[in-house]
């Protein structure tokens, strides 16, 4: 990495969203984030700022902005209100997916995605495979000028307030990830039909499965060529992993501030418990974990924005990140004593957020074997 340091025009940004987010979201962020939903107004506030549409091109309605700009938005968000900082993300994925996709479906859905005008979900896992993606089961078959879908998606966030979905499935089953392509699905479309879990955390995302039970999608909705889907996928998606990451990290480092803060006030034995260096080391060793995984995850963005191969660094910001948010927001409940363990407090609700960080884009476990593979070769990964 050539420099350390944010330009001035990150820095202003983050400025910006940081004043926009004490502002417009810290007052209800707390009531918002039990709700199975993201209220309208909210969404459009942070798609008004261009977030939703950050780093797309500007004929479709996108800023235009570089990776590590999302990164300072999506982290500021997450100081104050989770679900508003998962939001960019969740625009921009199928925006860039439709961008392999007829020119017709890119002009009508892009712009509407990027103003929240429009929510489309993405459907990958299955009730029978997540990990191994090639083992889907949903199949897509050419009839004319349809293709006839089956299957079933599940755990996938928006599920039931989306109004369509891009669904991978298998056109070939037998050609492994050449066979893979993925299809916009409306759900007015006859045969689909949608269903809502009761989660943990990233309560607003109403994660759930979508049925497609002889669903014919008109050719014309194909996104990409067949068999592209998986390489599409897989190429252009490390940096969610960053998104995750910092996500992740935006609670903590508010969880922190939050815990030195109290740490100074809260006598114990005389003292503010600061001065026990039981507490103030530990809170130490959480910032400098902090920073450390923050560094971790601008880098991949950083190398993203320089055209640089990032995957190996993608796949280690997403298992760390989570991992070091999980241990700092600990702590900090911790160190706020019997009042960290009430939900009047925002520790617990951020843990149950981040366990869906660990677990959303990839187990760490898989993001392992993915540095495994850049680290010694893919013959040495014991399963594709
Ligand atoms: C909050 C959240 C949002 C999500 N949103 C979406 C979405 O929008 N769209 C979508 O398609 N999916 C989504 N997912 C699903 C997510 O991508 C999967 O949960 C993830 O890929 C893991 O798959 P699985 O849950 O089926 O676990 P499994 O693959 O069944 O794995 C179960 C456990 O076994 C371990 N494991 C599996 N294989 C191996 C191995 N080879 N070596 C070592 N350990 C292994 C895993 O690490 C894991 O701990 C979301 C998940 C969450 C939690």
């Amino acid at each position: 990495m050539a420099d350390f340091g944010f330009t001035e025009a990150h820095e202003i940004l983050r400025n910006e969203i940081r004043s926009f987010a004490r502002k417009e979201l810290a007052p209800e962020a707390k009531k918002r984030a039990k709700l199975n939903h993201i209220p309208r107004d909210v969404a459009k506030k942070v798609a008004a700022l261009g977030l939703t549409g950050m780093n797309l091109p500007a004929e479709y309605g996108g800023q235009q902005a570089d990776w590590v700009s999302l990164g300072v938005a999506t982290e500021e968000l997450a100081k104050v209100d989770m679900a508003a900082s998962i939001l960019p993300m969740c625009s921009i994925v199928p925006c860039l997916m439709l961008m392999d996709g007829p020119l017709a479906l890119q002009k009508e859905l892009i712009p509407k995605i990027i103003k929240y005008d429009k929510i489309v979900c993405f459907g990958l896992t299955e009730p029978g495979c997540g990990s191994d993606a090639l083992a889907i089961q949903t199949k897509a078959v050419r009839d004319g000028d349809y293709y006839i879908i089956n299957g079933e998606k599940t755990s996938i966030t928006r599920a039931t307030q989306a109004e369509a979905i891009l669904v991978i499935a298998k056109t070939d089953p037998k050609a492994g990830a050449k066979g893979i392509t993925c299809f916009y699905v409306p759900y007015d479309l006859p045969g689909v039909s949608t269903s809502r879990f009761e989660d943990t955390g990233w309560k607003p995302f109403e994660r759930g499965s979508v049925t497609f039970d002889n669903v014919r999608v008109p050719v014309e909705y194909r996104v990409g060529d067949e068999g592209r889907a998986f390489y599409n996928t897989m190429n252009k998606f490390d940096w969610t992993r960053s998104m995750l990451g910092l996500q992740a990290l935006g609670a903590a480092q508010a969880s922190l501030d939050e815990a030195i803060a109290y740490a100074r006030e809260r006598v114990a034995f005389g003292q503010p418990i600061a001065k026990f260096e039981g507490v103030s080391f530990k809170l130490s060793h959480d910032a400098t974990l902090i920073t450390a995984a923050r560094l971790l995850a601008y880098k991949a963005l950083w190398l993203r924005d320089h055209g640089l191969p990032h995957t190996k660094e993608a796949a280690m910001t997403k298992y760390w990140c989570p991992e070091v948010a999980l241990r700092v927001i600990h702590d900090c409940l911790l160190t706020h004593g019997h009042n960290g363990f009430s939900e009047e407090l925002p520790f617990e609700q951020r843990l149950r957020d981040v366990i869906g960080h660990e677990m959303g884009d990839g187990s760490a476990e898989v993001q392992k074997t993915i540095i495994t593979r850049e680290l010694f070769g893919k013959e040495y990964v014991a399963y594709s």
